[in-house]
């Protein structure tokens, strides 16, 4: 062990006084430069810390500022200014230390609590308009839309009390908003707490193509299983024997057999449908297509919408 004289240990701890007082000197000058600056001495002032806290934490209180000034003059979370769209980086003391946590805003809490259907659902590839398609946005200018308004509300009602009924088979033109009023129909459901699953049925394929074991089991069955199911754009996949015998058909059979309400969107009637998955169009295939669109109209009533297209670009 080291021995000092006493006089060592003075010239020691006079210097480390200095160097503390130095440093204390420089947080003193640093806090009082950025108090200069208005929207960090209003938000210090709101603060009631002691100054002597506050001035180890200046830089970080000069973030807080610069955010909280952002939401003060903030007109959407769209253009929101902040690290994190629709949080504001904001301090607090707790103890001798300042704590600094990303709170979320008014704005973002009260869209995060108009999109907390979306957790009734589960989407494959369904772009995200059409995932807040609602009700109230809804074009009402084609009369095609009138008898199609009238089957949901029915299908609403029976539904809600009785967790069954006859989906629906809505064919049409491309653009028309056959995906927009069904994803409209599913988000109203998932709003009374109905769970589901919208899926953009050729990418189903797809993705059910490159799984394999569990992962494959896993996602079939939720689509197989699902209390309402969606199956967007039917007949603009790449029918093969797989997708119809594999895929299709035993989703339908499942469905059928546990009474689950199923919706299909298609550019195809039924009859058209049909001579899609025939493929081959020997008797054998026809047989067999013909057995899906039998299940299909056991499963759902047909309707049609067509309209002008309604897509941008
Ligand atoms: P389809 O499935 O018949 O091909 P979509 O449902 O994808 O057509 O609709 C095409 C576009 O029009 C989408 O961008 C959708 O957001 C919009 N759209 C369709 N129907 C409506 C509606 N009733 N109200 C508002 N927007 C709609
Ligand atoms: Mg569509």
């Amino acid at each position: 062990m080291l021995n000092y004289s006493w006089k060592q240990v003075n010239v020691m701890k006079a210097i480390q006084n200095y160097l503390k007082k130095n440093e204390t000197g420089n947080l003193k000058r640093n806090y009082m430069d950025a108090y200069q600056n208005e929207s960090f001495h209003h938000l210090v002032d709101t603060l009631n810390i002691e100054e002597n806290l506050l001035m180890k934490y200046t830089s970080q209180l000069e973030e807080a500022a610069v955010e909280k000034e952002n939401c003060k003059h903030c007109r959407n979370l769209v253009t929101c200014k902040n690290k994190m769209k629709g949080y504001c980086y904001t301090p607090r003391k707790e103890k001798q230390r300042i704590i600094f946590s990303y709170e979320m805003c008014s704005r973002k809490e009260k869209q995060e609590a108009l999109l907390a259907y979306q957790k009734n659902i589960h989407y494959f590839r369904i772009p995200k308009q059409i995932a807040m398609a609602s009700f109230q946005d809804f074009y009402k200018d084609s009369k095609g839309r009138v008898p199609i308004l009238k089957y949901f509300q029915s299908f609403m009602e029976e539904y809600l009390k009785t967790k069954k009924g006859k989906g629906l088979y809505l064919c049409g033109s491309f653009g028309s908003g056959k995906t927009y009023m069904l994803a409209a129909l599913f988000n109203e459901l998932a709003k009374k707490g109905v769970e589901s699953c919208m899926v953009y049925y050729p990418e189903l394929l797809r993705l059910l193509k490159s799984s394999f074991g569990s992962s494959y089991e896993e996602k079939f069955t939720m689509v197989k299983k699902a209390p309402l199911l969606l199956l967007d754009d039917i007949g603009a996949e790449n029918v093969t024997p797989w997708s119809r015998d594999e895929v299709l058909g035993p989703i339908l059979q499942y469905r059928m057999e546990e009474e689950l309400p199923t919706f299909f969107t298609s550019n195809f009637t039924l009859e058209e449908l049909e001579k899609l998955l025939g493929e081959t169009k020997n008797s054998i295939e026809m047989v067999k297509a013909r057995r899906i669109i039998e299940r299909i109209k056991q499963l759902s009533e047909s309707m049609v919408l067509n309209s002008k297209n309604r897509r941008e670009g």
